[in-house]
């Protein structure tokens, strides 16, 4: 507060106090507010043009952004939350997996760089990916989410992303040369002109909102509440917590708002019939399944388990099959020697031009999602979605015209590793 401001409120006080001790009622009275017009809440709108939109900026978000960014392209980002990662931080589910498979690292990229930075600023440990470990997740790599955020931050802006927090799309419109989309967020009122847009929102909410098709099941997976429950004393003792919500669903404020509530009222039953110390919790539900998108070429599970090398393979994946219902889970190993491949074509939407998701919406049977939803394969769709949109609008074409050989060329440039090439 500078002086002027000082001293004037003093004043004030001093006036409301002295005009009002007598009647022995409050500090202020009416006559002395002033009353300042407010700026209409949705003022200014801005008009903006990128080369490259990515919708939500969580685990194959954040990682897309980047790797468009490096590859030259102008980028905005948008997250309807605080923080890039996703589920990786918001969801606090920071163990990513799996970058190896029988002895050998198969993702690496953008992806790999940020959670290797991550682990080494936090003097961690990494899993020997030459070692086939008896159980899968003794090679998930164990991150702290609160670094990987901000260094996810750090690289946007090296990279010269634009992000914006705390808005989503809400209209969005094909245009001649790409997509007209209008986003909001709280005060602001943005229109973007993009030639491409990747959409990484977890549930291809963008694709919905175009009227692409997507699937769903009736039934799907619980997501869960992660909280740590311990003894202040004893921090070894602090112990992190998974609690099922089951019915947890993604796909608009008020389902996310119940599955928050419901969880967090768990919670506390939780504390109060344990008795342990609340030492940390998540500010939101992990959500395991959404909408897919239904692609140019479907993921089943057969091509899964087979380990199918899709002849437009851009990234590796690997993960049991690992569907969770009411009953809990039971990983389902794949044969030894198998590692699947993601297609590009399961990253378009079928019949669409220069619209791409990345992450667990990509276009899979239910059995096959539940594999390839997990991190590292969402971070290596992130970065090929986004090597292919680059390429796309360098070439002023749509992704599926892109030639294959250049997307592994511009990925082979940013790190990443090639299906076949492990
Ligand atoms: C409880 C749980 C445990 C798991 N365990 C593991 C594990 O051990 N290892 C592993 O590797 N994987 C695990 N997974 C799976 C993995 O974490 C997720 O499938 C993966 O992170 C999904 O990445 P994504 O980029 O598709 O979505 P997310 O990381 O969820 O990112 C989506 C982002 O989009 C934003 N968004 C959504 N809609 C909009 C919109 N309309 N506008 C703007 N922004 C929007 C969201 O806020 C979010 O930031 C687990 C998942 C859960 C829930």
């Amino acid at each position: 507060m500078n002086q002027d401001t000082k001293s004037s409120r003093r004043r004030f006080l001093q006036h409301s106090l002295m005009g009002t001790a007598g009647l022995g009622i409050g500090i202020a009275s009416t006559s002395e507010v002033r009353a300042r017009p407010v700026a209409n809440a949705h003022e200014p709108e801005i008009s903006e043009q990128f080369d490259v939109l990515v919708v939500g900026g969580g685990t194959a978000g954040a990682i897309a952004a980047i790797q468009a960014g490096r590859a030259g392209a102008s980028v905005l980002i948008v997250e309807r939350g605080a923080q890039l990662g996703g589920t990786t931080t918001t969801g606090g589910v920071a163990f990513p997996g799996l970058f190896d498979a029988w002895g050998k690292q198969i993702i690496a990229g953008i992806g790999w760089e940020l959670v290797k930075e991550s682990v080494e600023l936090d003097d961690g440990n990494f899993p020997d990916f030459s070692r086939v470990p008896q159980r899968h997740w003794h090679n998930q790599v164990y991150t702290n989410q609160f670094l990987y955020a901000i260094l996810a931050e750090e690289k946007c802006e090296q990279a010269g992303v634009r992000i914006a927090y705390h808005e989503f799309p809400q209209a969005v419109t094909e245009t001649d040369d790409g997509w007209q989309v209008d986003c909001v967020g709280f005060g602001t009122k943005r229109r973007v002109h993009c030639r491409q847009i990747i959409d990484c929102t977890g549930g291809a909410e963008v694709v919905g909102l175009i009227g692409f098709e997507r699937m769903r099941e009736d039934e799907t997976q619980p997501g869960s509440y992660l909280y740590m429950l311990g003894q202040a004393h004893e921090p070894g003792r602090n112990q992190i917590h998974r609690l099922y919500v089951h019915g947890a669903d993604s796909t608009n404020s008020r389902t996310v708002t119940q599955a928050n509530l419901t969880g967090r009222k768990s919670i506390l039953e939780q504390v109060r019939s344990r008795g342990g110390r609340l030492m940390h919790l998540q500010p939101e539900t992990g959500f395991r399944e959404s909408y897919r998108i239904v692609g140019e070429t479907i993921i089943t599970v057969n091509d899964y388990r087979s380990g199918r090398k899709f002849e437009d393979a851009v990234a590796n994946a690997f993960y049991p099959v690992d569907l969770h219902t009411r009953d809990g889970v039971r990983p389902e190993p794949l044969p030894r020697g198998h590692v699947p491949t993601i297609p590009l074509r399961a990253l378009i939407p079928k019949g669409s031009r220069n619209l791409m998701v990345a992450g667990r919406s990509l276009s899979s049977d239910r059995l096959a999602n539940s594999g390839l939803r997990v991190q590292a394969p969402c971070m290596a769709m992130g970065q090929a979605a986004a090597a292919t949109a680059v390429l796309a609008v360098r070439a002023n074409t749509t992704p599926l015209e892109v030639p294959l050989g250049d997307i592994h060329d511009l990925l082979r440039e940013h790190g990443a590793i090639i299906p076949g090439e492990e």
